[in-house]
C-alpha cells in the first residue's frame, strides 16, 4: 500500500485500485473458483471439528510461547543448529546479515516468507551488499517488479501473462513469448543457476516443532527444498507464534491449511528439518543452521485477552479469498505485507500504525473471513477493537462521539428522528424516496436513492394494532426487538408481521424502552457508547417473561446475539441477563420454519422469487436454509441467485465512508438479482432493503424489494 496519510488520501488509491480491471477480474474469477475448491477439498471432513482442533492446539501453543521457545532452542541446539530470539524486525534483520557476514556470503537465496516480507529483509541485506533472489516463481516476478505481494499465496495474481512476459523479455534481453509455460521454463533456467551459486539459503517455516527441534515448511514449487538443502549455510526466519508443542499439532494444523488455503488436499512438498545436515561443501561437512524467531509484538500480544487469538493465523489467505472488498481493491492499494482481514489487524501489530488507522476501517463487516478462518480467529471482531484502540489513543472523531451521546438517550435520539421527519418534507419525493440527498452526502452516494423517514414510527402504531397479537392462551410469549430502521423508516415490514402472527397464538410484546441495537456506534469504534445502549436494551426486555426475542433486522440479530454477551462484559454490569436475552433472540425466517412450522396450505404466493442472504443473517445467527424454505412454502416459486451470501454493499456506515466499493458491490448485486429473472428480491434486513430497492429504483427496475415478512404476509390466504 502506498502510504495514506489518511482516509481521504486512502480512498482516492482505492478508486485507482477499482479502475485496475485485469486485477479486478483475476481476484473475481478465483473469488468464485475458491469456495468450489475448498468444498471439495473438504468433503466428507467435519470442517468445524477440524479448525476447532486447529484453534484448540495454536491457543494451547500460544499460552506457552517462553516454554516452547526454550524447549525447541535446547533441542535444535543439541542437532547442531544455533536458535536466536529477536525482539524486532530491525534486530531479525541485523542477526541474519551478521550470519552472512560471519560466513562470507556473497549470495542468498529465498523461498517465500512472509515473515521475511514483514521485516523487509531483502532490502536490509541489499544494504550489506548482498544478492538476494526470490525463488518462488511469484515472489520472483514482484521481486523484479519491486512489488510486495498483493496476496499471501498467490503474490503475482495482479499481474497478467502479457506484463510477466515483457518482464521476462526485459530481464533475459530476448523476447519472451506470452505463454504461461514457457514463461515457467524461462524462471527455471534463470533460477538453477542462481541455485548452484548461492552462499545462503533464507526460508521461513510453516511449522518449529518445539518436541523435536525440527522446522516443517509446506510449498508447492519445491524451491524451498532447494534453498534449504545446496547453499552450504541456511537460515529460517520463523514467527514466534509458529512454535507448535508437538507434530502431531502441526500435522493437525496440515490437515486445514492447504484445503483452505488452495482448495488442495496438500502441497506438493511437505519439508521437515531436523538438526543441520551432512554437507560436503561446508568445512566439518555440516551445514550452518540457524533458526531466528521473530517476537515483533507478538509475545505482548499473546498476553493480551482479546488480541492472542491473532496469533492462531495459519497464513493461508482464506480471509483475503472471501473479503467482498479486497476482491474489488486487491493486494497493494487495499492494504500492506498482509493482506486481508489478519492484514488489517497486523498492519497495526507488526508495521506502521499510521498506516493501519484508514486501513482497518475498510472493512464492511460482513463476517465472511470469520467463517472462513482455517483457525477460527474472530477478525470481524477483532478488526473493531484494533480501531477502538487506534482511537482511544489518537481521540475519536467529534461525530462519532456525538453519535454514541445520542444514542445513549433514547428521548433525544427518537426525538430528532421525529425533527427529522418534519424537515426532510420539502425533499420527499413519490414512493418514499428522498429528492434531493442532504449536504453532507456529495455526488458519490447517488448511486442509490435513499428512503424517507416514515410518517409514522412503528411504536406509535403499535398501540392501535397490538390486539391483533393478544390471544387469551398464548402458545408461545413473544417480544419484538425493532431496530431503529425498521421502528422509524420502514414501519410496515413489521406490521407485516403482526398479520403474520395474527390468529396463530403468538402473544406478541413491544417494550417501549427498547432503542437502537448500538452496532452503528460500535462499528465507528465507541464501545463505551455501545455498551451503554446495548445495556437499555437489555433492560428494557424482561426476559423471564418471554419465550423468543423476534427481531426483523439481520445486522440487529447478530449483533444482538452474538456480540451482547461481549460487548457487556466489557466493564459491563448484566452479563448473565445479556446472555439468556442474547440466547432468545431468534430471526424471522427461523421463527416461521422451525417454532410455527409454516403451514403451505395457508399461503397462495405466486411467480418468481429470489432472495438476497444478509451477511448478519447467514453468518451472524446462522441462518441460511431456512428462508427458503419460507419461500418455498408460501406458494413462491424460489429461484436462487449466484452469490446470495456475497455482502450487498451496505455496511451500516461503512457505505458513507467508502462509498465507491459501496457501490460497486451494489452494482454485482444488482446484476445477479437481474440474473435470476425473478420478479420480487426478498431479504431479511432494512439495511439491504435500504441498499437494494435504492439501487434497483435508481436503475429505473421493475423488480420489487420486500421483507420475508411482507412476502409471508401478502402470500398468507386471508380469512
Ligand atoms: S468482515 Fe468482511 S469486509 Fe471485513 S475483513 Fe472480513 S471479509 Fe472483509
Ligand atoms: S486469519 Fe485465518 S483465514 Fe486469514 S490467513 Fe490467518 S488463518 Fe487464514
Amino acid at each position: 500500500m502506498q502510504d495514506a496519510k489518511d482516509l481521504k488520501e486512502y480512498r482516492e488509491h482505492i478508486k485507482s485500485a477499482l479502475s485496475n480491471d485485469f486485477q479486478r477480474q483475476a481476484l473475481d474469477k478465483f473469488a468464485k473458483a475458491y469456495p468450489v475448491g475448498r468444498a471439495n477439498a473438504f468433503k466428507g471432513h467435519d470442517v468445524k471439528a477440524l479448525i476447532e482442533e486447529v484453534a484448540r492446539v495454536k491457543d494451547a501453543s500460544i499460552a506457552r510461547l517462553d516454554e516452547l521457545y526454550d524447549e525447541f532452542k535446547r533441542k535444535a541446539e543439541a542437532l547442531g543448529v544455533k536458535v536466536h530470539l529477536a525482539k524486532t524486525a530491525h534486530e531479525a534483520n541485523e542477526i541474519i546479515a551478521r550470519i552472512a557476514q560471519e560466513n562470507g556470503v556473497k549470495k542468498v537465496l529465498k523461498s517465500k516468507s512472509m515473515t521475511a516480507e514483514e521485516t523487509h529483509l531483502n532490502d536490509h541485506l541489499e544494504k550489506y551488499g548482498l544478492e538476494v533472489t526470490e525463488t518462488d516463481l511469484g515472489e520472483w516476478i514482484i521481486q523484479l517488479r519491486k512489488e510486495g505481494p498483493t496476496h499471501m499465496v498467490m503474490p503475482a495474481i495482479h499481474l497478467s501473462r502479457h506484463q510477466v512476459a515483457d518482464l521476462f523479455s526485459a530481464v533475459t534481453g530476448a523476447a519472451q513469448e506470452v505463454d504461461i509455460d514457457k514463461l515457467v521454463k524461462v524462471a527455471r533456467r534463470e533460477l538453477r543457476a542462481k541455485y548452484v551459486e548461492a552462499d545462503m539459503g533464507i526460508s521461513g517455516a510453516n511449522f518449529a516443532v518445539a518436541e523435536t527441534g525440527s522446522i516443517g515448511i509446506i510449498t508447492n514449487e519445491g524451491n524451498a527444498r532447494l534453498v534449504t538443502t545446496l547453499p552450504r549455510v541456511h537460515v529460517a526466519l520463523v514467527g514466534l507464534e509458529k512454535l507448535t508443542t508437538t507434530l502431531d499439532d502441526a500435522l493437525k494444523i496440515i490437515r486445514v491449511l492447504p484445503k483452505n488455503a488452495t482448495g488442495q488436499n496438500i502441497t506438493s512438498y511437505v519439508t521437515w528439518i531436523t538438526g543441520a545436515n551432512e554437507c560436503a561443501s561446508c568445512p566439518d561437512q555440516k551445514k550452518v543452521m540457524h533458526v531466528v524467531f521473530l517476537d515483533n509484538g507478538r509475545s505482548s500480544m499473546a498476553k493480551h485477552e482479546s488480541y492472542k487469538e491473532v496469533l492462531r493465523c495459519v497464513r493461508c489467505g482464506a480471509c483475503a479469498n472471501v473479503c467482498p472488498v479486497y476482491r474489488l481493491v486487491g493486494g497493494h492499494e487495499y492494504g500492506d505485507v498482509y493482506i486481508g482481514a489478519i492484514g488489517l489487524i497486523l498492519t497495526y501489530f507488526f508495521h506502521n500504525k499510521e498506516k493501519a488507522k484508514a486501513l482497518v476501517q475498510n472493512c464492511v463487516n460482513c463476517q465472511a473471513c470469520k467463517e472462513i478462518c482455517a483457525s477460527g480467529i474472530d477478525l470481524p471482531r477483532i478488526i473493531k477493537e484494533v480501531y477502538n484502540d487506534i482511537l482511544n489513543e489518537e481521540g475519536h472523531p467529534a461525530e462519532s462521539k456525538v453519535l454514541g451521546l445520542v444514542l445513549k438517550n433514547r428521548a433525544l435520539f427518537h426525538g430528532l428522528l421525529r425533527t427529522a421527519r418534519l424537515a426532510q418534507k420539502p425533499l420527499k419525493a413519490e414512493q418514499g424516496y428522498l429528492r434531493h440527498l442532504p449536504l453532507i452526502f456529495s455526488k458519490e452516494h447517488n448511486f442509490r436513492a435513499l428512503p424517507a423517514i416514515a410518517d409514522k414510527p412503528f411504536r406509535d402504531r403499535w398501540n392501535e394494532i397490538k390486539h391483533r397479537v393478544s390471544p387469551a392462551n398464548p402458545r408461545y410469549k413473544v417480544a419484538l426487538f425493532s431496530g431503529c430502521v425498521q421502528d422509524f423508516v420502514y414501519p410496515e415490514q413489521l406490521e407485516a408481521v403482526v398479520d403474520l402472527l395474527e390468529g396463530k397464538g403468538v402473544q406478541l410484546d413491544f417494550p417501549m424502552a427498547q432503542t437502537c441495537c448500538g452496532l452503528p456506534v460500535r462499528m465507528m469504534g465507541e464501545f463505551n457508547a455501545a455498551k451503554d445502549v446495548a445495556e437499555l436494551n437489555v433492560n428494557a426486555f424482561d426476559q423471564s417473561k418471554y419465550d423468543y426475542v423476534l427481531t426483523l433486522c439481520a445486522s440487529c440479530g447478530g449483533y444482538l446475539k452474538e456480540m451482547y454477551p461481549r460487548v457487556l462484559t466489557e466493564g459491563g454490569k448484566t452479563p448473565v441477563k445479556a446472555q439468556q436475552f442474547a440466547d432468545k433472540v431468534i430471526s424471522l425466517s427461523e421463527f416461521m420454519a422451525k417454532v410455527l412450522k409454516l403451514d403451505p396450505a395457508e399461503y397462495q404466493g405466486q411467480g418468481k422469487v429470489t432472495f438476497h442472504s444478509p451477511c448478519h443473517l447467514a453468518r451472524g445467527m446462522n441462518v441460511k436454509e431456512e428462508p427458503h424454505e419460507v419461500i418455498r412454502a408460501s406458494g413462491h416459486e424460489f429461484v436462487p441467485m449466484e452469490e446470495e451470501h456475497v455482502c450487498c454493499g451496505f455496511g451500516g456506515t461503512y457505505s458513507m465512508k467508502f462509498p465507491q466499493v459501496s457501490k460497486e458491490l451494489l452494482d454485482k448485486k444488482i446484476a445477479n438479482i437481474e440474473a435470476t429473472g425473478a420478479e420480487v428480491i426478498v431479504t431479511e434486513c432494512p439495511g439491504c432493503t435500504m441498499q437494494i430497492r435504492g439501487g434497483l429504483h435508481n436503475k429505473g427496475s421493475k423488480v420489487q424489494v420486500m421483507h420475508t415478512s411482507e412476502l409471508l404476509a401478502k402470500a398468507r390466504k386471508k380469512k
